[in-house]
């Protein structure tokens, strides 16, 4: 029997029809269903997204709309505060509950909370479902039951726990007395938010796009191999999921799921370790959102309560941040990575942490700075995950990297891309230049070539730096 007889499933970080919990449970307990998306109305400039980030968002709502169509559903488009916009359709369908999966970040939390009171001041129904992640916040606990701050012990409590197995793909649609006839915006474009359509070379978006990322993850060498690839940026071994995940155009049961498959089909020892290794970087990011949502402070300050006063230079005071954002450092690893990260907006995960190190360490400039660039260029920009990439190696996070252990980009350099192929990739200019020149400073003092610039800054020196503001800063 129907539990309501119309509902609205509101699609946030969700886009898609497989294993979506609250759609399939708006989907099966209800008459009709109404899905809407809500857009937010931000012009130019937004804190944590930027023009990439949301350009791939409308290829994801475009996929999810056509999707719906082709079962007989309609995705209805509003823009707005969600908690208005809601109630308005609220009262236009006159819905009797309105569905949503949960956000685990602050901002997400914050606005289901109205959502929730809406619905109760209206006196309908709200359910809200886990979806975004395996386990929430409060379900990988301490044996004292408080929340883990290393992620190693986190990972084994994570990886022990039963993983849900993914839901059907909703393949009908009910019908609906209201659905065709409700007011509804175009698909958006990126000028939607007043932004400039974006000149970079993105990966497709949507449902169908996810499916056949996770498909060659599977059937190629990327989750047999993970574990000896995955620190290798000039080869395409990691998933390249990032986005999908950000945006829920695939479940991370489903990606749990059919790795797991794949690893129990799976004869050789080695490969069974790789399909491993690449599961626990699942738990990474279910880490660092159980941190966020422990210690929402994180966002503004230093995890780690001992670094808070850290000294950090006054990027106002030079050009080293612009510098450090122009690819133009003369560390050709930094410099490669800034590039591919303004071409693609993505950066191989390896060459995030150098360059993540290089600003907070080599240049003294506070991990803000590159969190708030990143989000600006990132497609995956996650706050969680940024925030605690970020934090991680700056030395200040929850099991971050010791403040002691400052990586070297020239030794860094030479572990991860020996033959130079990444950075030719990303500064063709450097092509000619012979590999091993790339893991070190030029000795002659001379650029690599004419129109590339010498290193900015003398590594040694700067780590020197670093180490005795947190000696001075601990000694406080
Ligand atoms: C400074 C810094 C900033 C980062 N910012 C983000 C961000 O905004 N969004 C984001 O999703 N990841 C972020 N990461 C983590 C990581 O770099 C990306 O998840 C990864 O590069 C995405 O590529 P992929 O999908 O091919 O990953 P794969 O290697 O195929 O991994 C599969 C999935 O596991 C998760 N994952 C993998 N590594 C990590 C990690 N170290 N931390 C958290 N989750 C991980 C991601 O969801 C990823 O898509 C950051 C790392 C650093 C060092």
């Amino acid at each position: 029997m129907s539990q309501y007889k119309r509902v609205i499933h509101w699609f946030r970080r969700d886009l898609r029809l497989t294993d979506n919990t609250s759609l399939y449970n708006a989907r099966e307990q209800n008459e009709e269903v109404i899905p809407v998306h809500i857009l937010s109305d931000w012009k130019k400039t937004h804190h944590w997204t930027g023009a990439g980030r949301q350009y791939f968002l409308t290829g994801c709502l475009e996929s999810l709309a056509k999707n719906l169509d082709s079962i007989g559903g309609r995705l209805i488009i509003r823009s707005g505060s969600a908690v208005k916009e809601l109630e308005k359709l609220i009262k236009e369908t006159k819905a009797d509950a309105v569905f949503l999966n949960r956000d685990p970040d602050p901002f997400g939390i914050e606005t289901e909370k109205k959502v929730k009171e809406l619905c109760r001041s209206m006196g309908i129904g709200y359910e809200s479902f886990k979806d975004v992640v395996h386990h929430e916040k409060d379900e990988v606990l301490t044996q004292s039951a408080s929340p883990y701050r290393v992620y190693t012990p986190f990972s084994k409590t994570w990886m022990s726990l039963e993983k849900k197995e993914p839901l059907p793909r909703i393949s009908k649609f009910p019908d609906s007395e209201i659905l065709s006839d409700l007011k509804s915006l175009d698909l958006p474009g990126v000028d939607h938010w007043g932004l400039d359509v974006p000149d970079l070379d993105l990966p497709k978006a949507g449902e169908k796009a996810a499916q056949s990322r996770l498909k060659e993850a599977l059937n190629s060498s990327v989750l047999t191999k993970y574990k000896e690839n995955r620190n290798s940026p000039a080869l395409s071994a990691t998933s390249g999921l990032g986005p999908d995940l950000r945006w829920g155009t695939i479940s991370p049961r489903e990606v749990f799921a059919k790795s797991q498959q794949l690893l129990d089909s799976s004869r050789s020892k080695s490969e069974r370790e790789s399909i491993f290794t690449f599961q626990k970087q699942l738990a990474w990011r279910e880490f660092f959102m159980s941190i966020l949502g422990h210690y929402p402070e994180v966002l503004e300050t230093d995890f780690n309560e001992k670094w808070r006063g850290l000294e950090w230079d006054d990027p106002e005071k030079d050009d080293k941040l612009e510098r450090w954002q122009n690819a133009e450092t003369g560390f050709p690893i930094i410099d490669a990575g800034m590039r591919q990260l303004q071409a693609t907006g993505t950066m191989h995960n390896r060459v995030r942490m150098i360059v993540a190190m290089f600003l907070t360490k080599d240049l003294h400039l506070h991990w803000k700075h590159g969190e708030a660039y990143f989000m600006q260029h990132l497609l995956d920009g996650e706050i969680a995950n940024n925030n605690g990439g970020w934090q991680w190696s700056a030395g200040t996070g929850a099991d971050a990297a010791p403040w002691f252990r400052i990586q070297n980009p020239w030794t860094q350099t030479e572990t991860h891309d020996p033959e130079g192929e990444y950075i030719k990739r990303w500064i063709p200019e450097l092509k000619e230049v012979e590999p091993k020149r790339f893991c070190k400073p030029p000795e002659s003092g001379d650029p690599l070539v004419s129109d590339y610039p010498l290193p900015m800054v003398n590594h040694g020196e700067e780590r020197e730096e670093t180490l005795d503001r947190f000696k001075r800063h601990n000694s406080k």
